[in-house]
Protein backbone atom coordinates (compact mmCIF):
# COMPACT_ATOMS: atom_id res chain seq x y z
CA UNK A 1 0.00 0.00 0.00
CA UNK A 2 2.96 2.50 0.95
CA UNK A 3 4.41 1.59 -2.43
CA UNK A 4 1.08 2.30 -4.32
CA UNK A 5 0.72 5.82 -2.40
CA UNK A 6 4.61 6.42 -3.22
CA UNK A 7 3.76 5.89 -6.58
CA UNK A 8 1.01 7.80 -7.09
CA UNK A 9 2.81 11.12 -5.69
CA UNK A 10 6.11 10.19 -7.76
CA UNK A 11 3.17 10.00 -11.18
CA UNK A 12 1.74 13.33 -9.50
CA UNK A 13 5.04 15.10 -9.33
CA UNK A 14 6.26 13.72 -12.82
CA UNK A 15 2.83 15.17 -14.06
CA UNK A 16 3.56 18.48 -12.38
CA UNK A 17 6.86 19.43 -13.35
CA UNK A 18 5.71 18.45 -16.54
CA UNK A 19 2.85 21.19 -16.57
CA UNK A 20 5.36 23.82 -15.37
CA UNK A 21 7.57 22.85 -17.70
CA UNK A 22 5.01 23.52 -20.32
CA UNK A 23 4.03 26.74 -18.79
CA UNK A 24 7.55 28.36 -18.80
CA UNK A 25 7.04 28.59 -22.47
CA UNK A 26 6.23 32.11 -22.47
CA UNK A 27 5.22 33.56 -25.88
CA UNK A 28 7.29 35.58 -27.11
CA UNK A 29 5.83 38.89 -29.30
CA UNK A 30 6.57 38.98 -32.83
CA UNK A 31 6.30 42.08 -35.23
CA UNK A 32 4.07 40.80 -36.87
CA UNK A 33 1.42 41.13 -34.08
CA UNK A 34 2.16 44.70 -33.74
CA UNK A 35 -0.64 47.21 -35.30
CA UNK A 36 -1.56 50.36 -35.94
CA UNK A 37 -3.84 50.66 -33.71
CA UNK A 38 -1.49 49.87 -30.36
CA UNK A 39 1.31 51.87 -29.03
CA UNK A 40 4.51 51.01 -29.11
CA UNK A 41 7.41 50.48 -26.20
CA UNK A 42 10.39 52.55 -26.75
CA UNK A 43 12.14 49.43 -26.49
CA UNK A 44 11.39 48.12 -29.29
CA UNK A 45 12.25 50.87 -31.72
CA UNK A 46 16.25 51.48 -32.67
CA UNK A 47 15.56 55.47 -33.06
CA UNK A 48 15.49 57.76 -30.33
CA UNK A 49 13.79 60.79 -32.11
CA UNK A 50 10.96 61.12 -34.80
CA UNK A 51 12.67 61.31 -37.99
CA UNK A 52 10.26 63.49 -39.26
CA UNK A 53 9.64 66.09 -36.64
CA UNK A 54 12.20 65.45 -34.31
CA UNK A 55 10.05 64.52 -31.05
CA UNK A 56 11.59 62.39 -28.61
CA UNK A 57 10.11 58.72 -28.90
CA UNK A 58 9.72 59.11 -25.56
CA UNK A 59 6.71 61.46 -25.72
CA UNK A 60 4.80 58.70 -27.52
CA UNK A 61 5.01 56.39 -30.86
CA UNK A 62 1.81 56.36 -32.57
CA UNK A 63 3.44 54.07 -35.65
CA UNK A 64 6.47 52.20 -36.93
CA UNK A 65 8.23 51.46 -39.75
CA UNK A 66 11.44 49.21 -40.79
CA UNK A 67 14.14 50.95 -42.72
CA UNK A 68 17.71 49.22 -43.21
CA UNK A 69 16.85 46.47 -40.90
CA UNK A 70 15.88 49.19 -38.41
CA UNK A 71 12.37 50.09 -36.37
CA UNK A 72 12.01 53.52 -36.59
CA UNK A 73 8.96 54.83 -34.16
CA UNK A 74 6.75 57.84 -35.18
CA UNK A 75 4.83 59.98 -32.73
CA UNK A 76 2.23 59.86 -35.71
CA UNK A 77 1.23 58.05 -39.24
CA UNK A 78 1.86 61.92 -40.55
CA UNK A 79 5.48 61.77 -40.03
CA UNK A 80 5.65 58.13 -40.60
CA UNK A 81 4.62 58.86 -44.10
CA UNK A 82 6.49 61.82 -44.54
CA UNK A 83 9.77 59.83 -43.46
CA UNK A 84 8.92 57.51 -45.98
CA UNK A 85 9.17 59.96 -48.62
CA UNK A 86 12.60 60.54 -48.36
CA UNK A 87 14.23 58.38 -45.88
CA UNK A 88 17.51 58.91 -46.44
CA UNK A 89 17.60 62.68 -46.10
CA UNK A 90 15.49 62.44 -42.39
CA UNK A 91 17.36 59.17 -41.05
CA UNK A 92 20.39 60.86 -39.65
CA UNK A 93 17.77 63.22 -37.74
CA UNK A 94 16.06 59.93 -36.19
CA UNK A 95 19.45 59.65 -33.70
CA UNK A 96 19.40 55.59 -33.90
CA UNK A 97 20.51 53.99 -30.96
CA UNK A 98 24.19 52.59 -30.20
ZN1 LIG B 1 6.51 63.28 -35.41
Amino acid sequence: MRFFIALVLLVTLLSTSCNFVTSTKTVTVEDKSIDSTKTYDIALVNNTKDPACGMPVTAGISDTAHYNGKVLGFCSTECKVSFKKDPAALIAAAELKK
